[in-house]
Parts: structure tokens; sequence; C-alpha cells
């Protein structure tokens, strides 16, 4: 048997998540005593809250260890619909507890498609959405805006409208807001504009809405329209890795989605994960029953206001303005097909990372990886003097292309 039949024609050419590689990276070059300025993975630093510490830490003292219900415990579930402010649309019943986001999106591609059937994502999509349809047997289709990037990239309900009309078999349209990689926010009218296409043509309209918390300049977070008439075709999808410091490791997300897809996620997780981990369901519950504090969001302003006020310092590059999420989205297609000092030509955004983390300790994500190539993507959720030295860092080293 040759070595590309020992693995599945579905994930046989799965390559590992980029930017848990870039944190791979990363170490390696700390390691080396080699200077690294960390705008790579979507992760919030400083501490965890006590309170989600020690709520783990207790129930795991208490033994609160044995299997539960498949779907999340009730408390945690009863909690959720709090949180989103979801109370009065919605029960317990159509809310599942998984192992991160991650799972949540997962679990919503096997429960309502088929093999061979069409999922849609907004024009940059995340990294493991790709993965994940395909694994989940289905077949991708990433919407372009007919504007190209003068909205930064976000799409329109004309776009999905097209979209859907080449692919009648079209079961689900994943939107992600705010928008990892772009930082984008789509308004009420345009997250309207969307979900109505999806309710007109029978599509369930999945919404991630993991960054829903850290939206800036004193916006809300436009909510989408929850009512009769939505409610048989949103998913919405969150969880607790973003919205809170630290929490990425302590996997847990949610879904909240009509019963009937509700019923058929929860069979699935009976037989294959039998429910995340109890203690940390007790240390997410001690996350988000509490009222919300603003003080990530806050921090994460001030530093996306230092990386906008440093950015002028790099030539050829466009910033795009961040509304929420903690995501700078570079335009440099301006320095592709440019020259290194070694001679290399820099042929898309791939290339330009690589030079960046070899050449100035620059750790960024690839547009590539988000299926936009010419754009870098930085995480600015990292110490100001990293913002102020990658920045400086990056613009000598963007010098030096000819
Ligand atoms: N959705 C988006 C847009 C993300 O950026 C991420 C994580 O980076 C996830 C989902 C997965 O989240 P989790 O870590 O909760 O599984």
């Amino acid at each position: 048997m040759g070595h590309h039949e020992r693995i599945s024609s579905k994930l046989g050419h799965f390559r590992p998540s980029l930017t848990l590689e870039l944190k791979r990276i990363v170490q390696e070059r700390l390691a080396a005593g080699l200077p690294v300025y960390d705008f790579g993975l979507g992760e919030t630093k400083g501490d965890l809250a006590p309170r989600i510490g020690d709520a783990g830490a207790k129930a795991f003292h208490e033994g609160r260890t044995q299997y539960a219900d498949p779907a999340g415990l009730p408390d945690v579930r009863q909690a959720v619909l709090a949180w989103l402010g979801l109370e009065g649309q919605y029960q317990v019943e159509n809310v599942v507890i998984t192992s991160g986001a991650k799972q949540a999106l997962f679990n919503v591609m096997l429960a309502v498609c088929n093999p061979g059937d069409a999922v849609l994502f907004d024009a940059a999509p995340w990294v493991s959405y790709l993965p994940q349809a395909a694994a989940a047997s289905t077949r991708h289709v990433v919407v372009q805006p007919q504007a190209g990037d003068a909205n930064y990239l976000k799409i329109t309900g004309d776009d999905l409208r097209r979209a859907l009309k080449q692919e009648p078999g079209a079961r689900v349209f994943l939107l992600n807001s705010p928008v990892n990689p772009t930082g984008q926010v789509y308004s009420a009218d345009e997250v309207e504009a969307l979900l109505q296409v999806c309710v007109e043509q029978g599509v369930y309209f999945l919404l991630d809405r993991l960054y829903w918390r850290l939206m800036f300049d004193g916006n809300a977070y436009p909510e989408p329209r929850v009512d009769d008439d939505t409610k048989p075709w949103l998913i919405q999808v969150d969880g607790l890795s973003k919205n809170f410091r630290r929490t990425g490791g302590i996997r847990i997300g949610w879904s909240v989605a009509p019963t009937d897809v509700t019923k058929a996620m929860i069979n699935l997780q009976s037989h294959y994960t039998s429910g995340p981990a109890v203690p940390t369901q007790h240390a997410a519950l001690a996350g988000i029953a509490c009222p919300y504090s603003n003080e990530l969001r806050d921090d994460l302003q001030h530093k996306r206001d230092l990386l906008l006020r440093e950015a002028p310092k790099m030539r050829g590059v466009r910033v795009w303005p961040t509304a929420g999420a903690f995501y700078s989205f570079w335009d440099v297609r301006a320095l592709i097909g440019k020259r290194m000092p070694d001679g290399g030509t820099i042929k898309g955004s791939d290339d330009l990372a690589a030079y960046l983390l070899k050449n100035a300790g620059v750790v960024t994500a690839s547009g590539a990886a988000f299926e936009q190539d010419g754009y870098l993507r930085i995480s600015f959720a990292t110490p100001d003097d990293h913002i102020t030295g990658g920045v400086a860092a990056a613009a000598a080293a963007f010098g030096q292309l000819v």
C-alpha cells in the first residue's frame, strides 16, 4: 500500500493549523535568543481571571469529574442564553456546550450538511473553516465581493445572492463578524441583508461571533434579527476563548440553534466527545455568569490606536482600520514582486511573512492562509513594546526590498 493510501483522501491533504505552527516558530526563536515581535497567534495575553481558575480548580477538588449531559451542564447552557441576551428567544434546549467554538462550528456542518453540499464563506475565511468543511465532506465556496476590497472585503446580500445562484444546493453560509483576519465588523444592515438572503433561500445562516465583546469606538455588537422568520435558519456560535484573557486552552464554546439542529448536534456529541470536560465548563460558567468587564476591550483599543500611530513608518503598506477583534490587516500588494537583499523575489504574502520572520523577527500570518494573498494579518494582542518594536523592525525590513 502506497503512503498516500494510508490516510483518507479527505484528510490526506490537510496542513496543520498555520497559527499553531507560528507559535512553534516563535518558541524556537526565543529558545535561540533571537528577537521576536509576535503578531502571530490570535490569543490575548495577561492573567486568567481568578474567578475562572478558582471555579475550575474547585470543580476538580469537589470531584465533579463524572460523565455529564453531552449537551453541556444545564447551568452553563442557561448562562449562555443570558450572556448572549437571548433568554427571551430561546430555551436551554437550543444550546450545546462544546470543546471550543471550533467544535461548535464542526457540529453544525456535520448536523446539517450532506456529502457534497456547498458551504459558503465570506471573502477572507478563517484558517480552519475550509478544512472543517472538507472534513464534513462538503464543498467550500468563498464568496467574493463585487466591490473588491473597497468595503474591506465585506460581502453584501447581493454578493451572496449571486453566489447562491451558482450553488443551488448550498446548505450553509458562514459569516464571521468581527472578522478574523480583517478586523472588520458587519453593520446591523449588512448582517440583515445577508440573513434575509439566507432566509429567502432556505440556507442556514451560521454566525461565528467569537469576538463579539471586542467592539471598538463605543460601538455595540450588531445583533442578528431573531424572530419567527429567521429562527429556523439562524445558528450562532460563540465561546470563551477570545473575550476573556488566557482562556483559549479551557476549550469551551457553544452554539444556539433551532431545536432540531441542536438535537442532532447533541446526538453527535454523545457519540464522539460525550460533551466537554466538566471542570472546564464550571470555569467557563464563572466567566460568563458575571457582568462583563470591558477591561480587555479597552486595552485592545489602546493597542489598536498605538499600532495605527506607528503604522505610517512602514512604506508600501496600507493598514486597514480595525473595528473589532484584535487583528490589523495589512495590504502589502505593493511589495509583491520586489527583490530581497539576498536576491530572491517576494512572490506572495507567504514569502513576505517568511522574510519578515527570518530578517526582522516579526511574526505575522500570511493572507494566503485566509485565501487573500497580498495581505498580512497582524494580531495586536501583544505587549506595547512588541507593537512599537515590531513596526520599526518591519519598516526596516520592508525598506530593504527593491
Ligand atoms: N472562529 C474564529 C473566527 C476564530 O478566530 C477561532 C480561533 O482562533 C475559532 C473560531 C475557534 O475558537 P476556539 O478556540 O474557541 O475553538
